[in-house]
């Protein structure tokens, strides 16, 4: 006497088989998020490498006609600066200073 199993239709079916289209193109998804993550990557590294001494971006430790430090794009709190290396006040200015915008 055997019994008859009722399985579910979504179990019955077979699991499907990737596409040659469906590998590429989380291929392509894949190198798109690599590539955005490398870009990310290096834009950090170069901002890293491209700080310049206190000299050549002419820092002093007051503000200039109303810009300083701390209302520059490249102002980092509380006394680092993206692109001018060492303490960097938040009342200085430099020639690199940018607006925040
Ligand atoms: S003004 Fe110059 S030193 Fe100050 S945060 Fe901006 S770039 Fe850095």
């Amino acid at each position: 006497m055997t019994k008859d199993r009722v399985v579910p239709a979504r179990m019955a079916r077979a699991p499907r088989a990737m596409t040659r289209r469906t590998v590429v193109r989380n291929a392509a998804v894949a190198l798109a998020m690599l590539a955005g993550g490398l870009a990310a990557a290096s834009r950090g590294a170069l901002a890293q490498v491209v700080r310049v001494s206190k000299a050549v971006a002419q820092y002093q430790g007051h503000p200039n006609n109303g810009q300083r430090c701390g209302l520059c794009a490249h102002y980092r709190f509380p006394f680092g600066c993206a692109r001018v290396r060492g303490f960097v006040s938040l009342h200085g200015w430099c020639t690199l200073y940018t607006p925040r915008g």
